[in-house]
Formats: structure tokens, sequence, C-alpha cells
């Protein structure tokens, strides 16, 4: 967390961002930069300036892609799956989504894939394709780089964080099931995986 000399934290630089995140990350890359930029657009979209301080419990982020900029928008926001404060749909779509909690105010914020070809232009003299784009996109204007969609999101009670609201056990395989995740079937309350096929084989 900064400090802005008047005793009041400030959202730190993009710099001191990208180098945290490429420290969790693993390696610096044009996702890292990426992923930074979406999420401080996408927090002062939403009225958010100290998500690790003051404003932590009062906003909540959807991302839609499991790849290097997701671990950008963690480290810029401070969310994360255990904190139930981040939650990942499986879409493969460079994109992410910004919700006020207190106001209601959201935002979506996609990667444009037209900046891919634009980078070109800002650093022609770098010859490698990737390196290109990294610098490009530290550089490149917001509305080059994203589409800034206003959207409402209903928020369930049971995706909010905090203790789970109900715990039942599958009356298939017994597994115990949290946070409203059970279906109901002619028989019963069950799991998910019961109900609709599971991604593992039991082998022993
Ligand atoms: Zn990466
Ligand atoms: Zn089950």
């Amino acid at each position: 967390m900064a400090e802005n000399g008047t005793g009041e934290e400030v959202m730190e630089s993009f710099e001191v961002l990208l180098e945290k995140s490429t420290a969790i990350h693993g390696h610096v890359c044009a996702g890292q930069v990426i992923g930074v930029r979406l999420a401080m657009l996408g927090l002062e979209n939403i009225g958010i300036d100290q998500p690790r301080g003051r404003d932590r419990k009062k906003f909540y982020v959807l991302v839609e892609i499991d790849r290097c900029a997701t671990d950008a928008i963690q480290t810029v926001t401070g969310c994360s799956l255990g904190k139930r404060s981040l939650k990942w749909l499986d879409y493969g779509i460079m994109a992410a989504t910004f919700v006020n909690l207190e106001d209601g105010r959201g935002v979506r914020i996609t990667a444009r894939e037209e900046a891919r070809e634009l980078a070109d232009l800002y650093c022609p003299e770098i010859e490698d394709k990737y390196r290109r784009q990294l610098e490009a996109y530290r550089v490149m204007p917001e509305e080059e780089l994203f589409t800034v969609q206003r959207v409402r999101v209903a928020i369930v009670p049971e995706d909010m964080p905090g203790r789970p609201l109900r715990r039942v056990q599958c009356s298939c395989c017994g597994d115990w099931i949290q946070d409203g995740r059970e279906v109901e079937n002619g028989a019963g309350l069950i799991c998910r995986p019961c109900a609709n096929g599971r991604y593992y084989e039991v082998i022993a």
C-alpha cells in the first residue's frame, strides 16, 4: 500500500503493481501488463481506490479466463478464490467484471483483439513479437487496449464471502456440499458430479 504524504493510503502506481504481479506470477509478460492495467481501470470505474485497504470488502471480481492476466488481476485487487471475492468463469475470454457491492456499480472490461495489431505501430523497432506487445501495452491508450461496458451483475447470497449458508450431504455419494451447490433430483439432494457426471474416474 502506498501513501500520499498525508497518511492516507492511495492506489499504487502501475510500475509498482507490475513489479508485484511479476514477482507473484513468476515472469513479466504481456499478460501482466494487460492485467494490471485492466484491474486498475476496473477498480477506478467502480470507485475503489484502496482495494487492499479500506475498500477490500466492498467489491467483487469475476474473471473469464485462467491465463497470465488473471494473476495480475488477483495481485492488483487482492481478491482471491479462497476469499470468494474472485470468481472464475471458464469462458476463455480475456475479460473481467468488477462489481461494487455497496452501490451495485459494475463494469466489464475486455482486452481488445485489435490491440495485438496496433502494438506494431507503437514499438516497431522491437523485433520479437511478444516483447513488442509487452512494451506497446504499457503505453497504448486505454481505449485502444480495452472495451468497457457498464453491467449489472446479480450476485446471489450463496456466492458471497462469509460462512457457508448451508451444508448438505449428497444422498447419492455421501460427499458434503456447501454453498447451495446441491441439485434436487427425484431421490433427494445430490451433488453436481452425481447429477452431471464427474471429471475424474475412481480407480482404487
Ligand atoms: Zn505470463
Ligand atoms: Zn454425490
